[in-house]
């Protein structure tokens, strides 16, 4: 059995920048990762492959509450979900971070507050290349740099848009984002701000995903190894149940075993917490760390909006996703509750519309609305309960038990958005009423899933300790998305991110 010092399940977000921070330690690192390399080709920039034959799901079938088989939107690569994420790189807002009334509770208070994950989004923020401008947003918490690299420019009609609301007193504001654009020099620049970003694989690399930012440069080290196809199916502790001695994977079909000084589950919130629930023995009969019966539970993923507004006029827009707006994150003018984030999506291409979009907008073909489509995505906050939860069938699977919470604050962000367009230069709108496309996300859009193993002080109330160590085992940490006990409403990468070089920090001191 090879032993490491470190072992790392998953190479997303967490596990991925994690390999990178304690790479140049010299300790012997071993990533586990169940997929292989994303492979470059044609299809990564096909709008058909990538969105109607979801060529980069995975074939997994996850149950929900009631047993109903269903295909969430996972992707097991090496960089995890972030080769199809849309690089939208927000640091949650202060008040994230305490306890806050929303319209169907109060969510928890986390164990650290903000000012301690401060220098950590800021290396985040130049580690991963987000391009942005702080002072615009009113929400923009503290920071003590400026962002790395300029805001990605606003195209004409995304601008015309942003001169409008702000002109109506809004505060628009150019959205965070991770891509190695040069928009100064543009033959020199890897990307090529084209129009398959969000959602699709990155042809050419030059999305700041952790593939590309974290798991290769962390390869260049002598002491960091990475296997692929390699499937994590069961850790196990010492007689005592205090430290995990064995690590059990499928590697290519065949049964191999590693082991650690120290293992980091960082499998994404649902399977991580699969993998917890997998690993029952005497010493925990509900599953690794499980003693509080909290992993799995409080599982998160955001109530979320796709809200296309057609216009007469066409939008020529190419890289869509540059806009943001915060004014009812925290609360409205007629509203006491946050209602969340609205941002652009990257822009809808024909083959997105399903066929029965034609109803609204008769006559027109799929690639005439996309044509005309001004693309919006709305962001609110779902809370974690207890009952929202992911737990094992007889075969291992995944069901995700999850009931929406705190709905009324999206759908009340969506009237607002509308009115807002309403009162803006983007009519005459296509049929007379004005028309909106809107769908909110259902539980298989996992691809905000967090909460499953909330990081805390108290073991009764929570899975892993302040530096995201389960509280019941010496050498066992999580450092995916698990860890929020809450989620806020802005896209989550960039706090898994800045936790793990935040956890990275503290694991160097543990290893010296
Ligand atoms: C379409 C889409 C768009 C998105 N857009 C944004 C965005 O704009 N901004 C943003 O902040 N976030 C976005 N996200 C979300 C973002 O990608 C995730 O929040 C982030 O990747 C989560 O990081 P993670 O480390 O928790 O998990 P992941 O990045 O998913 O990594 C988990 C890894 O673990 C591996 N794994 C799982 N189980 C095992 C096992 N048993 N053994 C070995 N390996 C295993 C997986 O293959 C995967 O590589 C988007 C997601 C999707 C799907
Ligand atoms: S916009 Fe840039 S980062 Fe995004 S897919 Fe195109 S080339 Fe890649």
């Amino acid at each position: 059995m090879s032993n490491y010092d470190v072992i790392i399940i998953g190479s997303g977000a967490g596990g991925g920048t994690l390999a990178l921070k304690l790479a140049p330690s010299g300790k012997r690192i071993l990533i586990l990762e169940r997929g292989n390399y994303l492979p470059r080709e044609k299809e990564n920039w096909d709008a058909t492959e990538v969105f109607v034959k979801n060529r980069y799901v995975s074939k997994d079938i996850w149950h929900d509450k009631d047993n109903k088989p269903f295909q969430p939107g996972v992707h097991y690569f090496v960089g995890g979900a972030t080769k199809v994420f849309g690089a939208a790189l927000f640091r949650l807002r202060q008040q994230d971070f305490t306890a806050h009334r929303t319209a169907a509770g109060l969510t928890p208070d986390w164990p650290i507050n903000y000012d301690e994950l401060e220098p950590y989004y800021t290396q985040a923020e130049k580690l991963y290349n987000v391009h942005g401008q702080r002072g615009d947003d009113p929400t923009d918490p503290p920071a003590s740099a400026p962002y790395p690299f300029p805001p990605v420019s606003h195209e004409p009609r995304i601008q015309e848009l942003t001169d409008n609301l702000k002109r109506a007193g809004y505060h628009p504001s150019f959205a965070p984002t991770g891509i190695l654009l040069n928009e100064t020099d543009m033959p020199q620049s890897r990307c090529i701000r084209c129009n398959t970003c969000d959602g699709f694989p990155c042809l050419v690399h030059a999305k700041s995903d952790a593939e590309v930012i974290a798991v290769r440069p962390a390869l260049q080290y002598p002491n960091v190894t990475l296997l692929t196809n390699t499937h994590v199916q069961k850790l196990e502790t010492s007689a005592s149940g205090n430290e995990i001695t064995r690590v059990i994977v499928e590697r290519d079909g065949q049964r191999e075993e590693f082991s650690g000084s120290i293992v980091v589950v960082s499998c994404g919130a649902a399977n991580s917490a699969r993998l917890l629930l997998m690993s029952t023995n005497e010493k925990h009969p509900r599953g690794l760390a499980n003693g509080s019966d909290l992993v799995g539970r409080n599982y998160m993923f955001h109530n979320s909006i796709a809200l296309v507004a057609l216009s007469r006029r066409e939008n020529p827009t190419v890289f869509q996703k540059t806009l943001t707006v915060n004014d009812f994150y925290l609360r409205a003018p007629d509203y006491e509750f946050p209602l969340g984030n609205i941002q652009m999506i990257g822009k809808t291409k024909g083959p997105m519309f399903r066929e029965d979009s034609h109803g609204f907008a008769p006559g027109w073909t799929l690639d005439q609305m996309a044509k005309h489509a001004v693309d919006f995505w709305l962001m609110g906050e779902d809370l974690g309960l207890p009952q929202n939860r992911v737990t094992l069938n007889s075969q291992g699977e995944i069901q995700l038990h999850y009931e929406f919470t705190n709905q009324e604050p999206i759908n009340r962000l969506r009237q607002k958005l509308q009115s807002m367009l309403e009162h803006l230069d983007m009519h005459p709108h296509l049929i007379p009423n004005n028309l909106y496309m809107g769908k909110h996300i259902p539980i298989a859009g996992v691809g905000h899933q967090s909460g499953t193993c909330r990081f805390g002080t108290d073991p009764k109330n929570s899975v892993l300790d302040v530096n995201c160590k389960a509280h019941e085992l010496d050498n066992l940490y999580v450092v995916d998305t698990s860890f929020f006990p809450s989620i806020g409403a802005v896209n989550p990468s960039l706090t898994a991110i800045a936790n793990a070089l935040r956890v990275g920090d503290h694991l160097l001191q543990r290893l010296k």
